[in-house]
């Protein structure tokens, strides 16, 4: 199966949540009987006491026989580094912004990054439905806050959908049929490349979120660069001066399916994979299996900031 990785991008409250969850529905990753209980993007705690995206998530659908991995831009500036390790495992990105609000800081930071990357977004001016809604005023500002980030002409020339995520539909016209997504799902699929990566080399990838969990032990969650992987394979982990830290074995292997990780036997370049069988490996080190060497490029992490600006 073909692989599209995005990030999504949006201030918050401008309708992230609601976007993705119709996404799952319309692509019939939720069974008809099956309530989405857990809201796609705003599943953890701690988040919900704040109110704001702190831990990178990862939502995937299959439209017309490709994955589409969706993967959360954390909710505030930066969080030590995360936005810039987030975007390193994609090759599109989403960029939702509310039709009557316009674009404010915290898209205007990841954006930035984004371009900086070379990926070329695709906007969705969100919420057309309020009455409020200015979304011609509003496709301006994001042409103008494109031009002020340094956007090259592709990136200016950018692909851009009407939507109500809450109402499920997007549209390249605003007078269009507005029946559901499948503009947004179809292109997606024409925009953004593939991941273009080889499955044939040795397995490698950068851990790139770092979590724990009471059963599995650390978990380490990143794209696999190169090569494919399988359930207790050798593998190990390589900072970035070249240190070996530890060596170990793959004992579970997760992969996002809808808005839950499911264990697999097997994954490939190009996929978004969960690793647990490793107990020192950390953030950035490259996991990889042992004929590798070198680290793999990747972006330092800095020490975590809370800051809100
Ligand atoms: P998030 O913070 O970006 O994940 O935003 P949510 O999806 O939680 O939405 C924030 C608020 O905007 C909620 O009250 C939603 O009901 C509302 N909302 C989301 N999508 C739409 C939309 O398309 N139109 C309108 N009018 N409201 C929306």
């Amino acid at each position: 199966m073909d692989i599209r990785n995005i990030a999504i991008i949006a201030h918050v409250d401008h309708g992230k949540t609601t976007l993705v969850d119709q996404l799952l529905q319309q692509s019939g990753s939720f069974r008809e009987n099956q309530h989405v209980d857990e809201r796609a993007m705003d599943s953890n705690d701690l988040e919900r006491e704040r109110g704001i995206t702190i831990l990178a998530k990862c939502t995937s659908v299959v439209w017309d026989n490709t994955r589409l991995n969706i993967i959360d831009t954390p909710g505030h500036a930066d969080f030590g580094g995360e936005v810039e390790r987030i975007l390193s495992m994609v090759d599109g990105a989403v960029i939702l912004v509310d039709a009557a609000e316009g674009a404010l800081p915290q898209t205007k930071f990841v954006l930035g990054k984004a371009l900086a990357r070379g990926i070329r977004p695709i906007v969705v001016v969100n919420k057309v439905d309020r009455g409020d809604a200015r979304p011609d005023e509003v496709h301006n500002e994001i042409f103008d806050l494109f031009a002020s980030l340094g956007a090259d002409d592709e990136q200016l020339d950018f692909p851009m959908l009407y939507a109500s995520g809450r109402q499920g539909w997007a549209d390249e016209e605003l007078d269009g049929p507005k029946k559901d997504l499948k503009p947004l799902f179809d292109l997606v699929l024409r925009h953004v490349p593939g991941p273009g990566l080889d499955e044939n080399k040795p397995f490698a990838m950068v851990s790139t979120i770092l979590e724990s969990d009471n059963f599995l032990g650390r978990i380490l969650t990143g794209r696999i660069e190169q090569g494919k992987l399988k359930v207790n394979d050798p593998i190990r982990a390589i900072r970035r001066d070249g240190t070996i830290v530890e060596s170990g074995r793959v004992t579970k292997l997760l992969s996002f399916r809808g808005l839950e990780r499911v264990a697999v036997d097997e994954a490939k370049a190009g996929d978004i994979v969960a690793i647990a069988g490793l107990s020192e490996a950390t953030i950035p080190d490259t996991l990889a299996e042992p004929s590798v060497n070198e680290p793999l490029p990747s972006t330092p992490v800095d020490p975590p900031t809370l800051s809100m600006t």
